[in-house]
């Protein structure tokens, strides 16, 4: 959906109260938040990923919001263990996507302030500093740039990147095509883009991602829990199934001997339908995790007890950062109208 008019209806929803109204039919049981990046600061004005971060004072207020409108925060095994019971409280999981450094720098102190538990997925490509971080490296080559030059269908293109605007357009027109495209084709583009407009992709990586170190920093804290989330961060539902699982299981396999516990928990890479599917939930499911999130959009209701392979998640960033916006999500109502009241989002 066009965000604007994304936007334009849950402004309309809160304003109108009409989310009120909805709650007592769409607020689930809980609800399981999804982040990515923490940071300070206006944005620059070229910033495409900017949708994938949150400021550490948003995130100290939402948690705030979350436990005024009566949610506990709890661990992902909790969620669970709340999931399974008829226990009537509502409940809310933070988990942030990828395992990146701002976690550790900005997230955590703020978080462990509140005594509040939350969950990252660690992708192992990116602590061991070899992970292809291709969004933030189309963004690098266009941001120095003022025109590209590439071939994607056999054809030379050019994109001008010289103004903001052209910036924008040209990020867009990349990241739709690779979003989409074959995962070995999408990384050897990327690979090439950044060697020829000379941005290092292994020092974008180590810039961003958390070392192994880091990582064992934060998990030795009992509030933090550390999922899966594979190793190179591919959409598994385009590689075929041997791939797919041995990306599941090599990077649970990385994790337990760099943290020595296996991880219990689960994130698919992109999660929405395009990178994890029936065949992924089935395979998470076959590895023992008691787990898998996705980024289908929803709460969690007693149907998902069958579906804990296949768990809806709500973003909270980028321009979403109101607490207009927490209590919309809380409510339900966005979600039960989005999916057309359709409870269960997991076809
Ligand atoms: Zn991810």
């Amino acid at each position: 959906m066009n965000p604007a008019v994304m936007k334009a209806g849950l402004e309309t929803l809160y304003y109108t109260g009409a989310y009120r109204a909805l709650a007592p039919i769409a607020r689930g049981r809980g609800i399981i938040f999804m982040m990515h990046q923490v940071s300070r600061g206006a944005p620059p004005d070229f910033s495409p990923n900017y949708g994938l971060h949150l400021s550490p004072e948003f995130l100290g207020a939402a948690v705030k919001r979350i436990r005024a409108r009566g949610f506990e925060i709890v661990s992902m095994d909790e969620a669970l263990v709340r999931l399974a019971s008829e226990d009537a409280a509502p409940f809310a999981v933070l988990t942030f996507d990828d395992g990146y450094r701002d976690n550790l720098k900005l997230a955590y102190p703020t978080l462990k302030a509140l005594d509040c538990p939350f969950t990252v997925y660690v992708a192992t490509a990116l602590p061991d500093g070899s992970a292809e971080l291709w969004w933030h490296a189309i963004e690098d080559v266009i941001a120095t740039q003022d025109d590209i030059a590439f071939a994607r269908d056999g054809g030379a293109e050019r994109l001008p990147c010289r103004t903001i605007a052209e910036k924008a357009a040209a990020f867009q027109t990349l990241h739709e095509w690779l979003w989409w495209a074959d995962e070995d084709r999408q990384r050897a583009f990327v690979r090439d883009l950044a060697q020829r407009y000379g941005v290092s992709l292994k020092a974008l990586c180590e810039r961003q991602a958390m070392s192994w170190e880091e990582v064992r920093e934060l998990a030795a804290d009992p509030i933090v829990t550390i999922g899966a989330h594979t190793v190179g961060h591919y959409a598994l539902a385009k590689l075929d199934a041997a791939r797919a699982r041995a990306e599941i299981e090599d990077g649970a396999k990385a994790l337990e001997a760099a943290l020595g516990a296996r991880p219990e928990h689960l994130a698919y890479p992109y999660g929405d339908p395009r990178a994890a599917g029936p065949r992924e939930f089935e395979i998470a499911k076959e590895l023992g995790f008691a787990s898998a999130v996705t980024t289908r959009k929803g709460l969690l209701f007693n149907a998902h007890r069958a579906h804990v392979h296949a768990l809806p998640r709500v973003a909270l960033n980028g321009d979403y950062q109101s607490l207009r916006y927490v209590d919309l999500y809380l409510s339900g109502a966005p979600f039960a109208i989005f999916n057309k009241f359709r409870r269960l989002n997991v076809a």
